[in-house]
């Protein structure tokens, strides 16, 4: 069943293993096709596309955005991306928010010295080791500074949407984010609809945005949850896909290509993917 995964991060973004490694992994659970979808970069999938060739992987171009809606909060975006040359212009637009998350984590590093649980830029820059920097990377310097015990507690504290230390960065609107990666020629599907507040209405208003997919097969998500899922991306004609959302960061993380994708959904998503990929 897990032919593929179609959704995981790597050190070029908040993961903890190079895109070389999770291509590896996935490769050992018999996995054929990956998509490599890093937060805001396109960086690890090369060295993917060269750890893939010899496992008979294909390597998919991925990317994950966060969109912010008035009415349902921060949501996620994935693209799915052709191996083209008219990619520059996403990556352009992908490097603006790149930088932005530079002087974000800085204000979050102001915030938690105010809170009494002061981190060194540099200790979140080493845990960043060149990547795009994120909320995790300021959540693993604060346990080794010793003021949380745990990842999930600096988030749940500090962290979190909405948290003492939480700093918005201005992101692309739900519209936008299908503009950039239909404009490229790319598949956008809504990450982890269960993850969400209100997640029937996310799916809805991403399907009349024109959005393409619905992340239906997420990590372990139940049976009656998927199935609700498929009934939903049915009705809307949305493409169901799935990924284990791997960082590496959690002990109890599913690994990657471990989520059960069913051979129905399975095929039909090789089939787009490997004609995106080729
Ligand atoms: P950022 O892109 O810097 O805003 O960080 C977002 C990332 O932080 C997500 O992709 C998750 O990996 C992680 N994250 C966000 N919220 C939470 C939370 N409440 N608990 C644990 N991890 C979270
Ligand atoms: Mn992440
Ligand atoms: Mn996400
Ligand atoms: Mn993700």
């Amino acid at each position: 069943m897990a032919r593929l995964d179609l959704h995981m991060h790597s050190t070029r973004s908040d993961g903890r293993h190079a895109p070389a490694w999770v291509v590896q992994q996935a490769a050992a659970q018999g996995a054929e096709l990956i998509a490599l979808s890093d937060h805001d970069t396109l960086a690890g999938v090369e060295e993917a596309r060269e750890a893939g060739k010899p496992l008979s992987v294909t390597v998919v171009a991925a990317v994950e955005v966060s969109v912010i809606d008035q009415a349902l909060g921060e949501l996620h975006v994935l693209g799915y991306l052709p191996s083209r040359d008219e990619l520059v212009n996403l990556e352009l637009k992908l490097s603006e928010y790149r930088n932005e998350r530079v002087g974000r984590a800085r204000r979050t590093l102001e915030l938690l010295r105010d809170l009494g649980a002061a981190v060194e830029e540099d200790a979140v820059l080493r845990h960043a080791d060149g990547g795009v920097i994120g909320r995790p990377h300021i959540a693993r310097a604060l346990v080794d500074a010793g003021h949380v015990e745990s990842v999930q507690e600096a988030f749940d504290r500090f962290l979190h949407n909405g948290g003492p230390a939480f700093v918005q960065r201005s992101v692309l609107s739900m519209e936008e984010s299908i503009e950039l990666i239909h404009g490229v020629g790319g598949i956008a599907s809504l990450a982890h609809p269960t993850r969400y507040r209100e997640t029937e209405a996310s799916i809805e208003s991403f399907a009349a945005a024109g959005g393409d997919g619905i992340e239906i097969y997420y990590r372990n998500d139940p049976p009656d949850v998927v199935a609700n899922g498929e009934r939903l991306a049915s009705r809307l004609s949305l493409v169901a896909t799935g990924g284990s959302d791997f960082h590496g960061i959690h002990p109890d993380e599913m690994l990657p290509a471990t989520v059960p994708i069913p051979d129905h959904a399975a095929g039909r998503l090789l089939d787009l993917m490997k004609d995106l990929a080729t």
